[in-house]
């Protein structure tokens, strides 16, 4: 398996190459060659009598055969899984008339991003170590991100990281399930400023050409094509384990990925029949599907953070498909959307991608009254981003026969004030969650000043902090 970039004009690499490449050197995604065919007894859900870890070495193994012997590939994914506290991992709810909530959080911090970053951690210091090399991982969090990355990497000797998170502007749950993690590799900084001025001091470190090679600066961002492997996974898992013949799935979507994993899933012969992209007021990917056009406009800050997203960057793998393979015309239109903020495809190709797309926005409102329902009706409790998956999932669903799996995609403790704002109550925090309140905090705290962050991150990928 080779893997090709979104836009052309880019080396064609190995899988280890990609993992630590992230963003192809042309500015496009890496994606594998071509698609290989399910097994069929990854169909079948056999490999999964093993447990889900099985099956996730079944599924991925395509992609990595050349990198690794199978059963140092068959121990990784073992281990990657074996901190989750479901023994499924990514188990089933019925909801009633063919609905299911697949619970992708129960995973060490209790959103969906552990399935593939407890995957990710391992593959890179697996890498990393073959190569003999270090690296250093920079990142900016407004919440969730940071903390996955940080259980996934932490104690691994060749790497450290650094993540910067706004000071005083995320909830004290997000700080303390980064900052209480007690490990030499593991650096928090909290910056005097926004989320954004956040990700700009990452930005300007990364497009520092001498400092990102000085510090072998490295990101482990949702364009890496491993985190999107990794979450073909759950897709297989539904169907294969819970015998659905065929389904459709509905997604909250911020980055595009975990979406797009779905539709690997599909492209490897998983049957499928739609995918419902389900946003929050941040709408662009309801317009991109409705119309075939996007505009950007300013990001709203909602109920659901993790979505509060503009520009998608994983569509642009979906754009590849779609245009056939066509590097250049990706790259003409990514670079003309980055231009002038719009972009929009045509309607042949717009009419082919609504057979087995829809996109829907569900307002603030309805993710409130979504969560008070379902509790109401069964004592069920999702979060925000569920939600929004389940409301979009009821408007879109043409028939009662439609089985419809919404993906759930974080445990509704951590957004306690958005799920007590509906239904009166708090949700009951696991016990690992609880436990953050009692211990001790490790954090920086620096100004938005980019020559004092540089200096402060050198120190860390030195080890020195
Ligand atoms: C990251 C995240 C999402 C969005 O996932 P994408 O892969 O970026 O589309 C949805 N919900 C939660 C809780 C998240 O953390």
């Amino acid at each position: 398996m080779k893997y090709v970039s979104t836009r052309g004009r880019a080396p064609v690499l190995e899988f280890g190459d990609v993992l630590l490449a992230g963003l192809a050197a042309d500015g496009g995604l890496y994606v594998p060659d071509h698609w290989p065919e399910l097994s069929a007894a990854a169909l079948s859900g056999e490999p999964g009598r093993g447990g889900y870890a099985d099956l996730a070495a079944e599924v991925m193994w395509p992609f990595v055969a050349a990198a690794y012997p199978r059963d140092r590939f068959d121990e990784v994914v073992l281990d990657a899984y074996a901190g989750f506290d479901h023994p499924e991992v990514a188990p089933m709810v019925e909801l009633g008339d063919g609905l299911w909530l697949m619970e992708l959080f129960h995973g060490p911090t209790f959103a969906f991003k552990d399935i593939a970053l407890q995957l990710v951690g391992r593959l890179f210091d697996e890498e990393l170590a073959r190569r003999d090399e270090r690296v250093a991982i920079v990142g900016a969090t407004s919440g969730d991100t940071g903390s996955a990355a940080i259980e996934a990497v932490r104690d691994r000797g060749n790497i450290q990281i650094v993540i910067l998170h706004p000071h005083g502007r995320i909830s004290e749950v997000q700080r303390r399930q980064m900052t209480t993690v007690d490990s030499p590799n593991v650096h928090n900084v909290a910056i005097e400023g926004t989320f954004d001025d956040c990700q700009d001091l990452v930005k300007a470190m990364f497009s520092d050409a001498e400092f990102r090679a000085d510090q072998r600066l490295s990101a482990v961002n949702s364009i890496n094509w491993a985190r999107v492997m990794a979450q073909t996974v759950y897709y297989v898992a539904a169907a294969a384990r819970y015998g659905l013949e065929r389904a459709s799935f509905s997604v909250p979507t911020g980055n595009f990925g975990n979406v797009l994993a779905g539709h690997v899933a599909r492209q490897m012969g998983l049957p499928v029949d739609r995918f419902v992209v389900a946003s929050n007021r941040n709408d662009i990917l309801t317009q991109f599907f409705t119309t075939g056009s996007m505009a950007v406009s300013e990001v709203y800050p909602t109920l659901s953070p993790s979505m509060d997203i503009q520009v998608s960057s994983n569509l642009e793998r979906l754009l590849f498909e779609v245009l056939d393979r066509d590097g250049a015309r990706t790259a003409e239109l990514l670079e003309q959307f980055r231009a002038t903020g719009k972009m929009q495809i045509d309607a042949r190709v717009l009419a082919e991608l609504q057979r087995q797309w829809s996109g829907l926005r569900v307002g603030e409102d309805e993710t409130t009254a979504t969560i008070a329902d379902l509790y109401r009706a069964t004592g069920m409790i999702v979060d925000p981003h569920t939600a929004v998956g389940l409301a979009a999932a009821r408007r879109a669903r043409q028939d009662a026969d439609e089985a419809m799996v919404v993906m759930a995609t974080a445990h509704p403790a951590k957004f306690g004030d958005a799920v007590e704002a509906a239904i009166g109550i708090r949700p009951p925090m696991p016990p690992a969650l609880a436990e953050l309140a009692e211990r001790p905090e490790r954090c920086g705290l620096l100004p938005n000043d980019l020559a004092a962050v540089k200096a402060h991150v050198a120190r860390c990928a030195a080890g020195l902090d």
